[in-house]
């Protein structure tokens, strides 16, 4: 969406805000937002029934690129805070939007903390398929274990921030959560200690943190956030016989024309994963699982 446009929806969010005077929280819903859903997923097993979870970027839209409807940001300006997932495209386009628009709004970055991944300018040749956000940080940091357990405890700093009053129900929630954190992180190891061959390739670079935690290595058909070119394609596909790869993961928001080329000329399984599904650790385990060829 270009800026005008963008300007123009700010100012009909702000128009309606002032109208339904919504700049002020009303009836004692305790509204949350988040960007992504495995953020929510993390806030209501540490929240529980204290507040209710608002998740921006609707399933199957990609928050690199993904424009809010006036009603979201009518409901994002009921929120008692905002919980950002830090680097990812939307918030990158529209915090400051949101900010401004909602002075009162404590905001708390998740990604606080996080070891994060910055993309390297030097691309040579066949290894540009790697690391794919040049110059960028990769904000992918929740598909992975130590970043999982990062985003929880700052989850749980917010809340505790926002309520201290129910502090020992939270601690126990996010107890019961980081149990769950580490069993996930069990069976990944488990899946991943069983492979022969620790490349994959992927659509959209989402699983960076995942590759590095669980030391494989990531190859991506999307360069720069575009289709890649006939030359790159050809590329990709003599890198991946050369490194016998044998898993090709497409993420449901993006075109499987080109994953299905790869996976014909190298013989890989295409598998659909969906790293922004609301059950992290269904998720998660289901990549692990796939590349050891059991899903
Ligand atoms: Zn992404």
């Amino acid at each position: 969406m270009n800026s005008t446009v963008k300007i123009k929806s700010a100012i009909v969010v702000a128009l309606l805000l002032s109208l339904t005077g919504c700049n002020g929280r009303q009836g004692n819903e305790k509204i949350i937002s988040v960007t992504i859903e495995p953020q929510r997923y993390f806030a209501e097993r540490i929240g529980g029934d204290k507040f209710t979870i608002h998740t921006v970027v609707p399933a199957g839209q990609s928050p690199e690129t993904y424009d809010p409807a006036p009603q979201q940001m009518i409901r994002v300006s009921k929120s008692l805070a905002y919980l950002q997932i830090g680097y990812i495209g939307f918030e990158q386009a529209w915090m400051q939007n949101i900010r401004e628009n909602n002075p009162e709004m404590k905001i708390f970055d998740l990604s606080e903390g996080i070891e994060l991944i910055h993309g390297t300018d030097e691309a040579d040749g066949a290894d540009d398929h790697r690391d794919h956000h040049h110059a960028g940080i990769d904000p992918h940091i929740w598909s992975s274990i130590r970043g999982a357990k990062t985003i929880a405890r700052n989850t749980l700093s917010a809340f505790l921030a926002l309520d201290k009053e129910h502090t020992p129900y939270y601690r126990q929630n996010y107890n019961r959560l980081m149990e769950e954190i580490d069993e996930t992180g069990a069976e990944l190891a488990k899946w991943t200690s069983l492979l022969s061959n620790r490349t994959f390739i992927i659509y959209h670079p989402a699983l960076t943190y995942f590759a590095k935690e669980f030391n494989l290595t990531q190859l991506c058909i999307e360069m720069d956030g575009k289709e890649p070119s006939p030359a790159q394609l050809k590329g990709l596909v003599e890198t991946a016989k050369e490194h016998q790869t044998k898993v090709v993961f497409i993420q449901q928001e993006f075109d499987r024309k080109n994953a299905e080329l790869i996976a014909k000329e190298t013989g890989c399984r295409l598998v659909t994963i969906n790293p922004l599904a609301y059950n992290w650790s269904e998720e998660m385990i289901h990549i692990g699982k796939s590349l050891a060829g059991d899903e």
